[in-house]
């Protein structure tokens, strides 16, 4: 990770929130599309393309205030600081793990907390983004889900998260690639993720391909159906963890499909789509990482276009579950590989701030607890 000058890990609590804390009154500016501010702007007298001017400041050129939009006239600025603020939410923590990986952690206006994490690595950067306060799935070895649920998260605090991990990076990067796999299942807010999504691929905003923006769900067939329609080629992950239905129950209890009935769906939405779906599976030592498994998988993904990602257990303090050797995880990717599934290990980053994939953990003030 790159970061701008004089920046670096450190918990960032008394410095502040980027832009005012925002009243009731005021919206997020990340809630609306270019289109709607300028619609928004003519309704109260000024110009229309005022909305792409500051739409330039805000986004690309990252203004945290509407003072620093230089050419922006000031009864346009006082216009914008009575009805919008900047940042609805502050970046109160960056740590850096020392391998590509930063996990950011970010205080919503109503005091919850969310956090994201940025990767850089092999020339991408990636943005892994939270789409709901904890989760209430429960999978068994995800910190997510053990921490329990607060509440969905809006469509603008999506954005922001994109917005705060880009004041990190040097003014030359930017967020290349996004992935909906922080905490929370996307599909239980759905319409949030595909409206932030919009933003995320604007060329006004973050410019980042529909086919870099992943969708990680556990597949209700239903919300597929969904992504399958909506307007942006976005690619979809399915989270398996297991091709036996009773196993992947028990690791998964809020899966709303077994595992038949979600990788026909995931065909589906092949067929319709013709993008590839990539399956997500949580390899657990002595769970799910026999060969067994493993021809299990190849079974039910046979005739399947599909791709594997094969993702080695990160710890969890207090969870009874154990990552299996590297070792275990190349035979397990080779068996795959053998019987004509592709597949291949990822790379954990950010272990080392507890910013791997299922270890992002709900943090919630005292007395909030539900
Ligand atoms: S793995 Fe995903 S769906 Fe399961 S509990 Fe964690 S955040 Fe929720």
């Amino acid at each position: 990770m790159r970061p701008r000058e004089g920046f670096a890990s450190f918990w960032m609590s008394t410095m502040g929130p980027d832009c005012d804390t925002a009243p009731q009154k005021r919206r997020p500016l990340a809630a609306l599309t270019r289109e709607a501010l300028a619609g928004e702007l003519k309704g109260a007298g000024f110009a229309p393309y005022r909305a792409r001017q500051v739409m330039h400041w805000f986004y690309p050129k990252g203004a945290g205030d509407f003072a620093a939009m230089k050419n922006i006239p000031a009864g346009l600025v006082g216009y914008l600081d009575s009805h919008y603020v900047c940042r609805s939410s502050h970046m109160v923590a960056a740590h850096d793990s020392g391998d590509g990986a930063t996990k950011i952690q970010i205080a919503l206006a109503d005091g919850e907390t969310a956090e994201a994490v940025l990767m850089e690595a092999g020339g991408h950067v990636t943005l892994c983004l939270s789409c709901q306060v904890g989760c209430p799935l429960g999978c068994l070895f995800c910190a997510t889900g053990q921490g329990g649920y607060a509440r969905d998260m809006d469509a603008h605090e999506i954005v922001e998260q994109a917005l705060h991990a880009q004041s990190l990076l040097a003014r030359e990067s930017r967020v290349s690639n996004v992935v909906f796999m922080g905490m929370g299942e996307p599909c239980l807010n759905l319409e949030a993720v595909l409206a932030a999504s919009e933003i995320l691929n604007a060329p006004w905003a973050f410019h980042i391909g529909a086919r870099k923006i992943a969708i990680s769900t556990l597949g209700d067939p239903r919300c597929i159906e969904s992504i399958a329609r909506f307007r942006l080629p976005v690619t979809l992950a399915v989270s398996l963890h297991s091709a036996h239905a009773e196993l992947r129950a028990r690791l998964v209890p809020g899966a709303p499909a077994t595992p038949q009935e979600t990788v026909e769906a995931a065909w589906r939405y092949f067929k319709s789509t013709r993008r590839e779906v990539t399956y997500e599976y949580v390899l657990l030592a002595g769970v799910n990482d026999s060969t067994g498994d493993a021809e299990a998988l190849a079974r039910l993904l046979r005739g399947k276009r599909a791709f594997v990602n094969v993702i080695p257990y990160n710890q969890v303090e207090g969870l009874p579950f154990e990552r299996p050797s590297s070792h275990k995880v190349a035979g397990f990717v080779r068996s795959l590989e053998a019987r004509g599934v592709k597949a291949s290990a990822r790379r954990s980053l950010g272990r080392g701030v507890h910013a791997a994939c299922g270890q992002l953990r709900l943090a919630r003030p005292a007395g909030r607890l539900k």
